[in-house]
């Protein structure tokens, strides 16, 4: 079985974002910007801010924070999103959810224009993927094909089957596997013998969201097994929706939680943020 090394790979490509926002600027006499909206004070969203943040400036990435109080209006949200969009040296606009429940996230998050949208939320972006089309793509499953990339995994022809089917991982990954050419299944929880759809993948995407749930005896041997699921055991420790330990005998390749598919979805919000930048002009 080969591991696959996404912090590594995640690592490599910031690298080569970083080269690429310096000759950015170089061109064009300013950086690459990113605008991060927080609202509230979720303690999760606050680490995913900094760390956003953080792997902005370590890629020559200059970032606007907004942190605004709970208490804020729609209206207000959505004024603040208006001007970023507005505003030429933010060329990428994340805003990160869950917002607190009083506001609408769909008025707020669809005030982003399409080209600024570097989560790949919008339903303008997805409708491009669906109808493959180039827009941008969700960073998690776009992480997901960088990874077949990097490791010469071929999808044309493959089965590929896909647990979950979310708005941000499950329908977009499935999409992209079907746009690179493999036979794709979408797995949900009405989904009715399930240990039988998986047995038939070639290339097994796990986005549920449920600690150890893939076991061994669901995987074809030979299989490639992509684990995006972040759970927490029951002593605390950060585990996938795979099995690791029984799937490593089966599976030909597999990602590790944590270091697998975790690392590659900032590195794809960078890429997202500097290939707006470099459309934007
Ligand atoms: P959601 O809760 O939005 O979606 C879960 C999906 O799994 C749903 O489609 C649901 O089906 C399906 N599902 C739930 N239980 C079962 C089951 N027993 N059998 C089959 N299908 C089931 O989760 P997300 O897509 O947002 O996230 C999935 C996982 O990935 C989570 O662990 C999350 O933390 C992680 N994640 C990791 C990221 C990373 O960077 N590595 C980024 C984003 C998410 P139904 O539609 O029928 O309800």
């Amino acid at each position: 079985m080969t591991l696959i090394d996404g912090k590594q790979t995640a690592e490599k490509i910031r690298d080569e974002l970083k080269l690429r926002s310096v000759e950015f600027e170089k061109k064009y006499g300013k950086k690459v910007g990113l605008a991060v909206v927080l609202i509230g004070n979720d303690p999760a969203s606050q680490v995913y801010v900094r760390n956003k943040i953080k792997a902005c400036e370590e890629a020559g990435i200059r970032s606007f924070a907004h942190y605004l109080p709970e208490t804020v209006s729609t209206e207000e949200a959505v004024s603040l999103v208006r001007s970023l969009a507005e505003d030429d040296n933010v060329h990428g606009i994340l805003v990160q959810l869950p917002l607190p429940k009083h506001l609408n996230t769909e008025l707020i998050l669809n005030t982003i224009p399409a080209k600024k949208d570097v989560d790949g939320f919008l339903a303008e972006n997805i409708g491009k993927l669906a109808l493959s089309e180039e827009g941008t793509v969700a960073c998690t499953p776009l992480g997901v094909m960088e990874l077949f990339k990097r490791y010469g995994i071929s999808i044309q022809g493959k089965r590929a089957v896909v647990l979950g089917r979310s708005n941000i991982v499950g329908r977009p990954m499935a999409l992209l596997l079907l746009n690179a050419d493999a036979t794709v299944t979408v797995c949900h929880s009405k989904t009715q013998n399930l240990k039988e759809e998986c047995l038939r993948a070639d290339i097994l995407v796990a986005a549920i969201g449920k600690a150890k749930f893939v076991t061994a005896d669901m995987i074809k041997p030979g299989a490639v097994v992509i684990d995006v699921g972040i759970n927490r055991t029951e002593d605390g420790k950060l585990c996938g929706d795979v099995d690791f330990d029984s799937v490593k005998e089966q599976a030909s390749y597999l990602t590790p939680v944590p270091g697998g598919v975790g690392p590659m979805t900032i590195a794809m919000l960078l890429k997202n943020v500097v290939d707006a930048a470099e459309r934007a002009q």
